[in-house]
């Protein structure tokens, strides 16, 4: 099968590999679709040490069912699915309790990390464990389903964000995670949502997805612009899906006393946090990672329009373009979400 492979930093090969095999609980599945994500953009690079050469990256996508394993059940060969990047092991203390983004055993599809290397979607075909793909609705389409993935962090960071319908929320960040944030919070009763980010084209975005406020971060007093929408108490919560020092700031700083600050964002790996704003002004802090089994909510929540990622897709390109398009993406592509690789 033909694959793209990251083969040393910044370097992308389209390489012969043979098809991998379905062990007893995967899916052998032909992709259709699948989308580069930030974290490939700078994984690529080798500077996360997420992506340790050589592999095959890619955990957002979609495609056909081509062969199951013996244990397999509810697929058949033939189904269009899509799947959650979480490789979860069903067994730990954590899957057993309901926690299985937290999983002993985690493996992320298309990341390599030293401890396993799990090749991604990438490549004309990849495998899965069944019970992290899902069925996809008949009218989805694969380029739809391969950002439900992304869908998942956005609704996993609203579920963690404890809301009453008509509180104020601040999203700091426009990208495919806040855009996906700013529509999920809206669907669980927030009143008036101001969202911020430095791209033009995605705060237009942000507006025709329904914010209510866009700001751009540009500005010369961002926090002053911000009160003015919050009023000067601060926001009831705020969703950080950006993940460096002055986002951080500005978001723990615009929260209101007693309020929720929600961080999804973790470019930088370490922040300074201002102790004594939460201890002395109780700021509930809550961490997102992944999500947490609301994959196949997600799927329905796409199929019914009650999320929209249609204009999340930047441009359909084939793999052969993959060095190019990495590379431009790593300059940055002002109003990109997501490039998204289609296969015939
Ligand atoms: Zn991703
Ligand atoms: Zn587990």
């Amino acid at each position: 099968m033909k694959a793209l492979v990251n083969t040393a930093p910044y370097v992308l090969e389209i390489q012969d590999m043979p098809i991998p095999e379905a062990g007893p609980n995967d899916l052998l599945i032909r992709t259709k679709a699948c989308a580069i994500c930030g974290s490939d953009v700078k994984g690529y690079s080798g500077k996360t040490g997420r992506r340790q050469p050589p592999i095959v990256m890619g955990h957002e996508a979609a495609g056909v069912v081509e062969a199951v394993g013996a244990h397999v059940v509810g697929f058949s060969v033939g189904d269009r699915v899509c799947f959650d990047s979480t490789v979860y092991c069903n067994r730990c203390q954590y899957c057993l309790s309901g926690h299985i983004n937290m999983c002993e055993n985690r493996q992320v599809v298309g990341v390599s990390e030293g401890t396993y290397r799990r090749h991604g979607a990438m490549a004309e075909y990849v495998t899965v464990p069944y019970w992290i793909a899902v069925i996809m609705p008949d009218h989805l389409t694969f380029e739809q389903a391969a950002l439900i993935e992304t869908v998942s962090i956005g609704v996993h960071a609203a579920n963690r964000t404890p809301l009453k319908l008509n509180d104020t929320v601040v999203i700091m960040g426009a990208g495919g995670v806040g855009l996906v944030a700013l529509q999920a919070i809206r669907l669980k009763g927030a009143g008036k949502v101001i969202i911020t980010d430095l791209s033009p084209s995605r705060l237009q975005m942000a507006a025709e997805l329904g914010a209510d406020v866009t700001v751009n971060a540009k500005t010369d007093d961002l926090l002053g612009a911000l009160r003015a929408e919050t009023g000067p108490e601060g926001s009831d919560a705020t969703m950080e899906a950006v993940g460096i020092q002055p986002t951080i700031d500005t978001a723990l700083e615009i929260t209101r006393k007693a309020g929720v600050l929600t961080l999804i964002g973790n470019v930088q790996p370490r922040v300074e946090m201002g102790l004594q704003s939460i201890v002395s002004r109780e700021i509930t802090i809550y961490g997102v990672c992944a999500s947490n089994g609301e994959f196949a909510d997600c799927v329905e929540l796409v199929a019914a329009g009650r999320i929209n990622v249609d204009p999340f897709i930047s441009e359909r390109i084939p793999l052969e373009d993959g060095q190019a398009v990495f590379d431009k993406l790593y300059k940055g592509v002002e109003g990109n979400i997501r490039s998204v690789f289609v296969f015939d």
